[in-house]
């Protein structure tokens, strides 16, 4: 029999994401540029290998799958994809998807579908998240691409993905990009949720003295809460263990430089583009930038000293439940400015993004999956032309009662020396969001002094320009 579906690149994510689909009764052609690659995985797939049609050349694998075949391209993104489709095309016909299932930028996507508009061959472009273990048994799977091309493999793709309540972590979320851009915030929305952790991280560390397997216990317990979730349960599992060479807390002989990819950065730059205010994940991706500048930070402590004085709030229940709820609210902020950069998108792309379902696909199988997400399912399936996520009755009520923590948090780091840049910002954009009157009537004031730029008045009456007089721009 032929197979099902089609996958090239047998990397970390391929091959595991190729187990998978063999796993759940599916036969898959395979397909790496270095042969040996394909030989190793097919005499490694135990009980498996019998799904598995290990191919070695383009030709073999495009026969090996059944049409309209869809294929998945799995290697690394950027230029080796359009490598790939290159040499695949050729061989492919009327009616065969080329599915991206790398971390590609949502615009090399919509470039991707573009170029094949009219050619008879479709492409799906296919965020996958949850990392090897995800891709193994069970990822949150986000696809854009036209219906019809999702509809030739849904089956597949549904059968593969993580399962919440009983229903597969897996969507059609709209044309072309769709599917890449709400990858990517996601992975936006994963580097604030982690910076976050991080800076309560280092108030316990540097500001209360607790040591590394201390705080895992707070996480641990945390993780039996409100903040239940993946992150946090990893996070009290790392701080627990011990490093095999020389007994200490393995974060303690990890050095403090956060590496990225890519992603955290270009969900800033589309918010950006957009005019979307999404600081947590700003200051998250900044943060990991300012990390990496261990040499200079070591230059800049010894000329400063460190000033980090006594926190000002006693250890007990008190300041740990603070901790929780001010980690909790600039969750929640976070989270309301990555759906509020996707509205957006939805906006400017045409593409209808479905708000509660995307949330409902986060809730297993990714990196970010908490019961959180299943509030904010509910919370947009309630009301759904809600224009951000604080602006629900759910989550309203929840920022009333979580924000008085999130000040008293941030104020106190930042009386005693401790950077605390995501919690921050959050903070700063809740107060900003909610509060009617601000203070741009100052900066338009200013734009119009010097560049004449105008205003508008709150009476509306229509006299655009201020009595600067002199040293003023010309109107
Ligand atoms: P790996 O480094 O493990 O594997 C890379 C694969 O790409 C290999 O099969 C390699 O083939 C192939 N490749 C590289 N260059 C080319 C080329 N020019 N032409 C054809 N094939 C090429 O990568 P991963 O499996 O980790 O990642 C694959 C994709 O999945 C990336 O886009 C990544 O961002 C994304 N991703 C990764 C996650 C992770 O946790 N690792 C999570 C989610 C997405 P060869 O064997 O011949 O070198």
């Amino acid at each position: 029999a032929q197979a099902e579906i089609g996958l090239i690149g047998l990397g970390v994510m391929g091959a595991n994401l190729a187990l998978n689909i063999a796993e759940k009764g599916h036969r898959v052609a395979v397909f790496n540029r270095t042969p040996d690659k394909t030989r190793h995985f097919f005499e490694t797939a135990g009980d498996l290998a019998e799904r598995i049609v290990p191919c070695e050349t383009i030709e073999a694998f495009v026969a090996a799958i059944r049409p309209p075949r869809p294929v998945i391209i799995m290697i690394k993104a950027g230029d080796p994809v359009d490598q790939q489709m290159a040499a695949l095309m050729p061989h492919l016909s009327a009616g065969d998807i080329m599915i991206d299932a790398g971390n590609a930028n949502f615009r090399d996507t919509r470039a991707r579908f573009q170029r094949l508009e009219g050619s008879g061959l479709t492409f799906i472009g296919m965020g996958v998240s949850g990392g090897e273990e995800g891709a193994r048994h069970g990822p949150s799977i986000m696809v854009g691409g036209t219906p019809e091309s999702y509809a030739r493999v849904e089956k597949v793709l549904t059968s593969i993905a993580a399962r919440f309540d009983d229903e597969p972590c897996c969507a059609w979320l709209g044309s072309d990009g769709a599917g890449h851009f709400v990858k990517t915030i996601h992975n936006g929305i994963e580097y604030a949720d982690m910076q976050m952790i991080a800076e309560i991280y280092g108030i316990l560390r540097d500001g209360l003295g607790k040591s590394a397997t201390e705080i895992g216990d707070i996480f641990v317990d945390w993780n039996k809460g409100r903040l239940n979730s993946y992150l946090i349960e990893i996070t009290g599992t790392v701080l627990a263990a011990a490093d095999p060479l020389t007994g200490k807390p393995m974060v303690d002989v990890i050095l403090d430089k956060a590496g990225q990819k890519g992603t955290g950065k270009w969900s800033v730059i589309e918010a950006q583009e957009m005019g979307v205010p999404a600081t947590a994940i700003e200051a998250a991706v900044a943060a990991r930038s300012l990390s990496a500048l261990k040499a200079e930070r070591e230059r800049a402590e010894a000329l400063f000293g460190v000033e980090t004085a006594a926190f000002p709030t006693a250890f007990g229940p008190e300041l740990l439940k603070d901790l929780e709820l001010a980690l909790f609210a600039a969750k929640i902020g976070a989270y309301a400015q990555g759906f509020a950069v996707m509205a957006e998108a939805s906006r400017e792309y045409g593409w209808s993004l479905p708000m509660p379902v995307i949330a409902k696909i986060w809730r297993a199988g990714c990196i970010i999956r908490s019961q959180f997400l299943d509030e904010i399912t509910t919370a947009f399936t309630a009301a759904p032309d809600s224009a951000n996520l604080i602006l629900t009755p759910a989550f309203s009520a929840m920022v009333r009662e979580t924000l008085p923590s999130l000040r008293r948090i941030v104020s106190a780091a930042a009386a005693s020396g401790l950077p605390v840049p995501a919690l921050a910002s959050a903070l700063a954009w809740f107060e900003a969001y909610k509060r009617a009157r601000g203070t741009a009537n100052l900066i338009q004031a200013q734009r119009d002094f010097f560049g004449a730029h105008g205003f508008e008045r709150v009476d509306g009456i229509d006299r655009p320009h201020g009595p600067w007089g002199s040293g003023a721009a010309q109107q």
